[in-house]
């Protein structure tokens, strides 16, 4: 087995624009992906400087293709499985899927997070109709009849003050939780209604929400909206290389993407196990590079 320079687990931005800089570097570097970008479920992706409005999977296959020049790059459609340090050489082997094998001095870990909702039926709207960034969709659903559907005080306070931004046609959806009067108050001020009964079902079609059914009765009209998933990692590769977590379930890092594991770095959304935005990703992706670069060249100049 090939020994490579860095092992890459994840292109999405972050791991695409690590791999950009270390085969840029001259580094041997391998890139795995499976597929489950987290943004896979969505049109259109906006905000990223130069790239406003690209399909998702364009923007992916743009980085792969600028991976091309580089003859020390390598990319591979497979999915890791497990990953482990041999202490004693400080090297780790990634087996995946396709019961194939890499070894490597390095490894970025770069796959991401996913989402998952309290209330099923969202899923079938997400990325179409519903969204959790109104950087990302507020400005396409700017001045229509949203919805604002999330479960706690600090939740619907933050998400609608923001979304009241893009739309003043809105409808706070709270399913079970009361709000204090304080902020049912404040936003009456704003002609915003509030239902806090819970909600049945979503309706609408290939994925366009049309109206909101509460167990209450109610069938209430709203075009599209936003919402606060729960986050999690997929998986738990920074776990089983043992990289210390903070109190808030972060993985600590030095702010290079350098983990407590020697030889472990992380970029992207993994890094804060909570959701960022494709050029944050991209960014954090170019600096745990230039650690893992640095930290070669320092150890074998
Ligand atoms: C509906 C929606 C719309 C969005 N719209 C925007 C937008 O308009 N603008 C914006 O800036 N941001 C947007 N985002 C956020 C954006 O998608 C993320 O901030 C960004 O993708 C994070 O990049 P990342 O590289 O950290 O993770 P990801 O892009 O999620 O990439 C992680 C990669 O790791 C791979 N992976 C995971 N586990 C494994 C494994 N075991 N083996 C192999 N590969 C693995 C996955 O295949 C994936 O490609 C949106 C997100 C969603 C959900």
């Amino acid at each position: 087995m090939d020994k490579l320079d860095c092992i890459v687990i994840g292109a999405g931005p972050a791991g695409l624009s690590a791999t950009l800089t270390l085969g840029r570097a001259r580094r041997k570097v391998h890139i795995v992906d499976n597929g489950t970008n987290r943004n896979r479920v969505t049109q259109e992706s906006h905000g990223f400087l130069t790239r406003d409005g690209i399909k998702p999977q364009q923007l992916k296959d743009i980085a792969m293709e600028q991976l091309k020049p580089y003859p020390s790059v390598s990319i591979s459609k497979e999915t890791v499985t497990e990953v482990y340090k041999d202490d004693q050489k400080d090297l780790f082997t990634v087996h995946t899927s396709n019961n194939k094998s890499y070894l490597a001095e390095k490894i970025l870990l770069a796959t991401g997070i996913q989402e998952e909702f309290s209330i099923s039926q969202i899923k079938q709207y997400y990325g179409k109709s519903l969204f959790s960034c109104p950087y990302c969709d507020g400005w396409e659903h700017r001045d229509q009849p949203l919805a604002v559907i999330a479960e706690n005080e600090a939740h619907i306070t933050h998400l609608t003050k923001l979304v009241f931004n893009w739309s003043k046609d809105l409808i706070v959806f709270s399913n079970g939780h009361q709000l204090s009067n304080k902020l049912r108050n404040e936003f009456e001020s704003k002609n915003i209604k509030v239902y806090t009964a819970r909600i049945k079902n979503l309706h609408g079609e290939n994925g366009n929400l049309e109206s909101i059914e509460l167990e209450s009765g109610e069938n209430i009209f709203r075009s599209g909206g936003f919402v606060v998933p729960s986050f999690y990692s997929p998986n738990k590769f920074a776990e089983q290389l043992n990289c210390q977590f903070d109190e808030n379930g972060e993985i600590i890092t030095d702010g290079d993407g350098r983990t407590t594991t020697n030889g472990v770095y992380i970029a992207g959304e993994t890094e804060k196990a909570g959701p960022s935005s494709l050029i944050i990703a991209a960014a954090h992706g170019n600096k745990a590079a230039a650690s893992i670069n640095l930290d070669l060249t320092l150890e074998r100049f």
